[in-house]
């Protein structure tokens, strides 16, 4: 059991945390919250109904659910590609039921012992909503500081010409973002450029107008430029408190699906370093096209491969049916492969089996491969996965893109490469470098410690 925190008027202080539902946002989140809770500090979760956390998986944590009515059609959270409807029609959605749940929380403490709330950096109205009840709010930014960065700087973008991207620009370095290319910015699949800068104008000026604080998932050792350059712009103090995953006291199971466990016994039977593992997360969807061609490349690549193919992403199949493998391939899967529908990511990326991770490099599938030691080969689908490749492919050099075109030919050929090329050799030894690095930032905890002082100090 934590220690208690006591403010100076002996009161025992409390965070309350409030995560957007999905997957990448809700396990920073919670993890988050475990370290503040090491240090002492009591934390209830407030959380949608939707995709709502498990408390049982968090006795040291209070859960408190904030009752939503989402809407229906695209706009549904999980629902079609439209992230940006999504976004917008959750922060409309739960704008009151997070005032008002917050509010009875308030109302209800004898004494008062609420020091801050921390909203996901998406949450523009949460944050707004918690600043006019009077309570300091920091935002949880669950995306890369060179991401954060881009998003700031989206206005300047617009004006300067980069922003609606001209075909003729792709490959243009974008001055003030350097190593980012007009490619890179973020993309999403189906929202035009107005409701995407909408949005972030909107998430933008919440942070600007009522956060008292921004948190990072990273740390200095992968963005020390970002995150002076993010700290230079901001007038309220940004806190690096990554890898947060790693930082956890103990390294519970954060995620909202059931892995599928029989693939940590199936690498157990694989030499080290011999498997690639295949995974794009928890949202990306890709064509049936391109799910033929992944197939087919990976069978042909000769290569070993753990490919997580979760229901619901392949287009046009339904969310919850598991898509079925091209005909004529069962075989090769079955004396090569073996598909799971979800895996136990950050276990399967640490073992010693993996060779290589296939990533659409969504930011903490990016983390855990760069804490892991394992080099990518990246297919960025949209939102920030395009930042996050450009940095492991350009920045760090632990990666391969495997282009905008999915063929199956280049899949073996690039899959064949990291696995046991020259290239995939120098590529692993600057990933097990850049794991070095990490180890000692996630040895030296001050900032997390600094992040709680100052929560108790607001
Ligand atoms: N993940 C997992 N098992 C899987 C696929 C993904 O545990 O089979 C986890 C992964 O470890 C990561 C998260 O899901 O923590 C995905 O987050 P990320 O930011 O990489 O991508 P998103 O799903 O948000 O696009």
């Amino acid at each position: 059991m934590a220690r208690q925190e006591q403010g100076s008027d002996g009161v025992c202080r409390r965070v309350v945390v409030f995560p957007l539902p999905f997957e990448g946002h809700m396990s920073p989140m919670l993890q988050l919250a475990e370290l503040l809770h090491a240090r002492g500090l009591a934390v209830t979760v407030l959380h949608t109904d939707f995709n709502a956390p498990d408390p049982a998986r968090h006795p040291e944590l209070a859960f408190v659910p904030s009752h939503e009515t989402l809407p229906d059609g695209d706009a549904t959270p999980g629902a079609g590609t439209d992230i940006v409807a999504q976004l917008l029609a959750l922060n409309g959605a739960c704008e009151r039921p997070f005032r008002e749940a917050l509010a009875s929380l308030l109302l209800g403490q004898r004494p008062p012992d609420v020091a801050c709330v921390v909203v996901d950096g998406q949450w523009y109205t949460a944050l707004g909503a918690a600043s006019g009840l009077g309570v300091p709010v920091l935002a949880l930014r669950t995306d890369s500081a060179a991401m954060f960065r881009s998003m700031l700087a989206f206005p300047r973008l617009r004006d300067a010409g980069y922003i609606p991207v001209k075909d003729e620009r792709l490959d243009e370095l974008v001055a003030e973002l350097e190593p980012l290319r007009v490619r890179d910015l973020i993309r999403v699949d189906s929202s035009d450029t107005d409701a995407l800068c909408g949005f972030i104008a909107r998430v933008a000026a919440a942070m600007r107008a009522s956060a008292s604080g921004v948190v990072l998932n990273t740390f200095d050792a992968i963005e020390a430029l970002e995150l002076t350059k993010i700290q230079e712009e901001l007038s309220c103090p940004a806190f690096a408190v990554g890898p947060l995953h790693m930082m956890c006291p103990a390294p519970a199971d954060h995620s909202l699906h059931r892995p599928d466990r029989s693939c940590l016994a199936w690498l157990d039977a694989h030499p080290p370093r011999s498997v690639l593992y295949v995974s794009l997360g928890s949202v990306a969807s890709v064509d049936p096209g391109v799910f033929e061609e992944m197939a087919w490349g990976l069978a042909s690549s000769g290569v070993p491969f753990l490919w997580v193919v979760r229901p619901g992403s392949v287009h046009g199949v339904g969310t919850e049916a598991t898509p079925r493998m091209p005909d004529g391939i069962d075989e090769e899967v079955r004396t090569r492969g073996k598909v799971v529908t979800w895996a136990p990511q950050r276990e399967v990326l640490a073992h010693e089996a993996i060779g290589a991770f296939w990533t659409h490099c969504g930011w903490n599938s990016t983390l855990e491969s760069i804490c892991a030691g394992v080099p990518v080969l990246a297919q960025p689908c949209f939102a920030d996965q395009t930042v996050n490749a450009r940095y492991l492919t350009h920045q760090w050099g632990i990666g391969l893109e495997l282009g905008d075109v999915i063929e199956r030919a280049r899949v073996a050929k690039t899959a064949r490469m990291v696995m046991t090329g020259k290239e995939g050799g120098r590529m692993r030894e600057r990933a097990r470098q850049l794991k070095l690095q990490t180890n000692q930032c996630v040895a030296s905890s001050l900032a997390i410690e600094s992040l709680a002082r100052y929560m108790l100090s607001l």
